[in-house]
Parts: structure tokens; sequence; C-alpha cells
């Protein structure tokens, strides 16, 4: 998996397949979506009007909370792929947990028979927490290959990231940038005069020498290079140290996936 992907949130559904086009032509390799962003269609589009090929895209999209269950989710994979215009897709997530439908066990079974019959090269959950996490590998053996979770530098979830790792599970950072809150901090914006970076690339290469993939949004083509232009520079450790700092208790911006 490219360890850096064009996220697709919130991007207007008219302008998702230029904007996909134009990640792609910019040289990102990785592009995330879901069904529930509700342009997956759009995403097809776009990866249609690059010039790059199939095989050298990875795709990400994930199965939303009113998809659980077994026959539901094989039925809403069709579904995706089929909008995206896919024969396979890379990587599938379960998008939350839902601890509350009980439904984790029965979803991931269905992610399993899909990647045993290679409609999906890798599966994955995304918002799981360890508890969720255990749930899943205890009733199946398989492991997870991604937990996409909520990470930036005002909400680094250290726990939640040695249980990643202990397990041999990739994680991956959704709203690295905090929603675009991170690029006004004041340390953020200095550490940026001094690297002569936009605040953006300060924040993101944070998540890569921190060890995590991350799928930075913008529909500004502008933007959009320059979220991946930050593989020339690296950040001082006392610098890492400082953004480490910024780490709070209620940095969450999202819901929280124990109760959602
Ligand atoms: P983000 O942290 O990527 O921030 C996006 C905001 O930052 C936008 O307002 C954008 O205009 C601004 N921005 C981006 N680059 C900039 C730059 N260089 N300079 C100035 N401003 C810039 O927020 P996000 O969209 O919430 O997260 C990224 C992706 O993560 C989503 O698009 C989606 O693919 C994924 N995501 C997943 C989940 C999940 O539950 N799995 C939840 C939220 C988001």
């Amino acid at each position: 998996m490219p360890r850096i992907g064009f996220g697709v949130w919130q991007i207007p559904k008219n302008s998702t397949a230029s904007c996909v086009a134009h990640a792609l032509d910019a040289g990102y390799r990785h592009i995330d979506t879901a069904a529930v962003y509700r342009n997956e269609a759009e995403v097809g589009e776009g990866l249609r009007a690059s010039r790059v090929a199939r095989g050298e895209i990875f795709v990400t999209t994930k199965v939303s909370n009113d998809d659980h269950g077994f026959d539901r989710t094989l039925a809403a994979f069709e579904k995706s792929i089929g909008r995206i215009g896919l024969d396979y897709l890379d990587l599938y997530l379960i998008h939350w947990p839902c601890p509350a439908r009980g439904l984790q066990v029965e979803t991931w079974r269905a992610l399993v028979r899909l990647q045993a019959e290679g409609r999906v090269r890798s599966i994955g959950v995304s918002n799981f927490e360890p508890q969720h996490i255990r749930d899943i590998i205890d009733a199946t053996g398989i492991v997870p290959a991604v937990n996409q979770i909520e990470l930036h530098p005002r909400f680094q979830q250290r726990r939640l990231r040695a249980t990643n790792e202990k397990l041999g599970i990739v994680t991956e950072s959704w709203s690295p940038l905090g929603q675009g809150a991170l690029l006004d901090d004041k340390t953020v914006r200095s550490q940026a005069e001094k690297y002569r970076r936009q605040p953006a690339q300060i924040v993101l290469r944070w998540h890569l020498q921190s060890g995590l993939a991350i799928i930075p949004r913008s529909a500004s083509p502008r933007h959009i290079v320059a979220n991946l232009d930050i593989e020339d520079f690296a950040l001082d450790p006392e610098d890492v140290a400082a953004l480490d700092a910024l780490d709070r208790r209620n940095g969450r911006i999202g819901p929280d996936p124990l109760v959602f």
C-alpha cells in the first residue's frame, strides 16, 4: 500500500472525478473512498480519466454501518466495485465496528471470503479498538492488514497504535490534518517557517516520521500536489518531539467507536 493516499470524503460529487484524476497525474497511487461517501462512481470516473494503469493504483473502499452482516456485506461489496467499475479491489475495510449491533465478526467473515475468492487483495478495519480487533481474530484467525483510525498530532492514539503494531497491523491516519484544525497551530506554523514548507506538509511529515500511513484530503490542485511533496525533507528530532507534545486527552474530532 503506498504510504500516502488521497482521501475523498466530502469532496463534492461534481469535482471528485477531476480531483482523483489530478491526484493520479500528480503521482498519487492510492485512493481512499467509502460507500457512505457517495462518490465511488465519481472515483471510478477519475481512475478511468487518468493515464495510470489499473495495476499501479491502490484503491480502498469501506463497507458502511448499515451493511454489517455476512450476506449484506457480500452484496454491498458487489455494489461498491460495480460503482467504482473495478473487477477487484485492493483493500476493503469495515468502516466502523458498531459494537451495539454486534455483527463485526459476521462482517469480517464476509471480508475473509472475498479475499479467499480473489475479489479483494487485502482486508482490514477502520475505527476498531483493541477488543474489536481481538474478537475478529479470535473468531477467524485472520489478522486485519490495516486499521484506519482518527490520528493527528492532537489525538495520537498511542495505546491503539501499540496494539496494531504488536499484531502486525498497519496504522493508517484518517483526518491526518485534524480536518485542517492543525494548520493554525503555532508550533506547526513556526516549523513551517523554519523548513519553508506549508503547515500541512509539516503535519504530514510528522505522520511519516511516526511510521504512519496517511490519506490527506483536498480539493485544491495546489494542495493536492503539496501534500504528496513531503519526501525530500525531514523534521529534526526536537521538532518531532514538539509535535508529539500536542497530544490531548480530548483531541478526538470524530465519533467515539465504542458508542458510535
Ligand atoms: P484532513 O485531515 O485530510 O483535512 C482536510 C482539510 O484540510 C480540508 O479542509 C482541506 O481543504 C485542508 N487541506 C488539505 N491540504 C491542505 C494544504 N496543503 N493546505 C491547506 N489546507 C489543506 O481531513 P479528512 O478529509 O477528514 O481526512 C482525510 C481522509 O480520511 C478523508 O478524505 C477520508 O478518506 C478519510 N476518513 C476516514 C474516516 C473513517 O472513519 N475511516 C473518517 C474521516 C476521514
